[in-house]
């Protein structure tokens, strides 16, 4: 074996022998030193969502993290390229901070069924609807929406971004059960569109958004391991409805899900979350008892491989390009939200 893959290959398999079978790893490990060295050669960086697969997380980024921690990154950056390895929104995001830099999204199908929930039109619409109330747009939209948005979020900015409005009344959008999550923690009444409003009280007016992912989860599926596990500390992403954040023992953004685990010591954990991040974070800590309730792979975080990814540095594709009118005023958007933390 060539060096430079056998350098990869044991890197690699330090962190994933228990996840991944070995003959995969070999193969991925010489994808991995070839999609580096093209990396190198076209000044490009790589950003890899924790959702990606544990073979491409380990190997090929440069940064890895949630979408606020990979929008940080993506607006720090002094490469000519940005390879996304996540969905488009994610990639948009980057070509809002980045408009003189070439962002490549690895594959034309990485969509979003929250993105895909809400319009321009949709938005137009609640605004009339609730005159002056701000809108807070999810960064799981897309550009144009986010250009119809006073301030955009992420799930780990949410409640301070949420805080940070005097408004009574506050548009929250696409999310419903995140809307619902926040709207708990911040004190606030959750409606969606339509329900008459009390005066002077506290709201976050929603939206009937929904992760495809995380609205799998159930109480029953937390009751079913509490059975087997008492003392299992239970950690839910907050686009999970409010019932199952609240039957969790956490709830936070992928970030703080990683953080939790690394800081805590239980006797089991259960990530109610994206099967890959589950895998990624059992990676990381092989000393901790990760249990797997893995029902749901994300189908456009599936999209993104290794072998996209070479082809996309290789043939510089899928190019992501966001109208220049509708990038400026997403821009103060994103802007306003990295601002706030
Ligand atoms: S996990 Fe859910 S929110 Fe994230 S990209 Fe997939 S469908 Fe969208």
């Amino acid at each position: 074996m060539n060096p430079e893959i056998n350098v990869m290959y044991e890197k690699m398999k330090a962190r994933l022998e228990k996840v991944v079978p070995d003959v995969e790893l070999r193969y991925k490990a010489e994808l991995a030193v070839e999609i580096n060295a093209l990396k190198k050669e076209k000044n490009a960086v790589i950003l890899g969502h924790n959702y990606m697969e544990p073979a491409l997380y380990y190997s090929i980024p440069d940064f890895v993290g949630d979408s606020l921690e990979l929008s940080r990154k993506a607006a720090q950056t002094d490469k000519d390229v940005i390879v996304f390895c996540g969905v488009k929104f994610m990639a948009e995001t980057a070509k809002i901070l980045n408009p003189t830099k070439t962002v490549l999204l690895p594959s034309e199908r990485a969509g979003c069924s929250l993105a895909a929930s809400i319009t321009t039109e949709d938005v137009r619409s609640l605004r009339e609807q609730y005159p002056g109330a701000p809108v807070v747009t999810y960064v799981n939209t897309y550009a144009d929406v986010k250009a119809e948005s006073d301030i955009c979020c992420t799930s780990g900015n949410a409640v301070e971004v949420v805080n940070s409005l005097k408004s009574d009344t506050i548009i929250f959008l696409p999310d419903e059960y995140l809307g619902s999550n926040v709207a708990h923690e911040t004190g606030r009444r959750f409606l969606l569109p339509g329900a008459p409003l009390s005066a002077n009280e506290k709201v976050l007016i929603g939206w009937r958004g929904r992760c495809e992912v995380h609205e799998k989860f159930t109480v029953q599926d937390i009751t079913t391991v509490r059975s087997q596990f008492p003392d299992v500390a239970i950690l839910a992403h907050p686009e999970c409805s409010p019932e199952v954040t609240g039957a969790s023992d956490f709830s936070g953004s992928t970030g703080a899900m990683i953080k939790y685990v690394r800081e805590t010591i239980a006797p089991q954990y259960l990530l109610l979350t994206e099967c890959s991040m589950g895998d990624n974070i059992a990676a990381e800590n092989p000393e901790k008892d990760m249990l797997r309730l893995c029902m749901v792979r994300c189908p456009h975080m599936n999209t993104i491989t290794m072998e996209d990814t070479l082809n996309a540095l290789k043939y510089n594709r899928y190019v992501v390009e966001v109208p220049e009118d509708v990038r400026l005023r997403a821009e103060r958007a994103v802007r306003r939200m990295i601002g706030i933390g």
